[in-house]
């Protein structure tokens, strides 16, 4: 079951990093465990006048570097596991950029678009009540996720403005909308950061041009369509995309009229947030297929954007043979077996606290600008998101190389006996590596406040 996959997956990623680097035993033991799981239901009315209970959570996994940061997930799925395992990713993810932030993450357990504007306006607010004394600037900073959107965000921040007494607490949520005091680019960070860190990986590492190559997208919300926009704007063709309405082939048909009209991005178009059966219906050229065929499509990358463990063991070996990078744009969508399929076949990941940390970066710099008040046009975030990015995937190339001399140099001391005897070394994964970046720069912080 979901539940205990979800666990497994982030404790056999850490395993995997401890064991390769060998870390303090009481320094894992600590980032095994979650600071607080903070679990409340609250009665909301509803337009007809009738009582509902809803339930939310807030999971605090780790403030090391700074307060817990980490998006809000609605929908009627959630449970306490998933929080904890995404609220774990948040705190790495935060890590490897060395953001001055911990991870969180959490919820509600509701589906917004089976509720009214206003009934979704009473059921954010009350989740800020009562979670209201365990967030804040300096504490504990929500963000959208899977489910809920800047609007929810700006109603929450004007809850907890009202609560605090202090109208001008802006710096409580990010993702607000611009004209609430939310950043400029935010909306679009996650897929700009996807798209570039592919770019990264094709220009740097594979070492071929992104430009003239394929990819499918699996998700079509706020990652996946700005993903699809900005991969095309680099060059690169959209061959299939898939979310839960429905999978589809995209033909040669579906960029006709779009380059017809001269605008080759047929992604430009304002779909956000549209589901891809509405997509379907708007546009010729697009052939449903079935899902377990979707991820057979032929095509230079993947994108699970959706959510976690859609990739398994038999889904990663049913892969084309063509297919040179994954890209993790969700969290965790690989399970661990599909991990090891992708290694064994030589097929690059870009792990996911990596590939989609694009939205944290510019929810630090909203942060940022609600603190100085100081605000910043979209081209600066633009280049400050991208300049933050390659600073990382730098480093990541760096410690990817030391390892593989290292390895290499233990391994020729045990051929030739001036070395304890070892087996051979063990091929470290990207994840490995990005894991490393986090965990160092996590054992820095505490080792002195331990
Ligand atoms: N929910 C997003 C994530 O999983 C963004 C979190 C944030 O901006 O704080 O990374």
């Amino acid at each position: 079951n979901n539940r205990d996959r979800i666990i497994n997956l982030f404790d056999k990623q850490l395993n995997s990093a401890v064991e390769l680097f060998h870390y303090d035993d009481s320094f894992v033991k600590v980032l095994k465990m979650h600071d607080s799981e903070i679990i409340v239901n609250f009665p909301v009315k509803m337009d007809d006048g009738s009582t509902k209970i809803f339930k939310g959570y807030r999971i605090q996994h780790n403030n090391w570097l700074g307060p817990y940061k980490g998006g809000l997930r609605f929908d009627e799925t959630v449970y306490l596991d998933e929080f904890k395992a995404l609220a774990f990713w948040m705190t790495i993810k935060c890590a490897i950029h060395n953001l001055p932030f911990g991870g969180t993450k959490g919820g509600i357990k509701f589906t917004p678009s089976k509720y009214s504007e206003e009934e979704q306006k009473q059921i954010v607010q009350t989740y800020c009540s009562r979670v209201y004394k365990y967030v804040g600037p300096n504490v504990d900073i929500p963000a959208p996720d899977m489910g809920s959107t800047s609007r929810h965000m700006d109603w929450m921040t004007s809850k907890y403005q009202k609560k605090s007494s202090d109208n001008l607490t802006y710096s409580a949520f990010t993702g607000k909308t611009v004209s609430f005091r939310g950043s400029e680019g935010r909306d679009r960070a996650t897929g700009l950061g996807v798209s570039y860190t592919i770019e990264l990986w094709f220009e740097h590492i594979l070492k071929q041009p992104l430009k003239g190559k394929t990819f499918i997208i699996q998700g079509f919300g706020n990652v996946g369509s700005w993903t699809a926009r900005f991969l095309t704007d680099a060059g690169a063709k959209c061959v299939a995309l898939g979310d839960y309405t429905g999978y589809y082939e995209l033909t040669p048909a579906f960029y006709k009229p779009m380059v017809r009209e001269g605008d080759a991005n047929p992604f430009n178009a304002v779909l956000n947030y549209k589901t891809l059966a509405c997509l379907e219906t708007t546009y010729p050229g697009i052939h449903a297929v079935k899902q377990e065929d979707f991820w057979k499509i032929k095509a230079d990358i993947i994108v699970p954007a959706a959510m976690e463990l859609q990739i398994d063991r038999g889904v990663a070996e049913s892969v084309h043979a063509d297919c040179k990078l994954v890209a993790e744009g969700a969290n965790g969508p690989l399970d661990s077996g599909a991990d090891e399929v992708f290694h064994s076949r030589n097929i690059q990941v870009i792990p996911d606290v990596l590939c989609n940390s694009g939205g944290v970066i510019v929810s630090y710099f909203e942060w940022l600008q609600n603190r100085t008040n100081e605000y910043w046009p979209l081209a600066r975030v633009e280049a400050k998101l991208k300049e933050m990015l390659s600073a990382t995937f730098f480093k990541y190339m760096r410690t990817m190389r030391q390892q593989q001399q290292q390895q290499q140099q233990q391994h020729q001391d045990a051929v030739t006996g001036a070395g304890p005897q070892l087996s051979l070394p063990t091929a470290v994964t990207s994840r490995n590596i990005v894991y490393k970046m986090a965990l160092d720069n996590l054992w820095n912080s505490y080792e002195i406040k331990k």
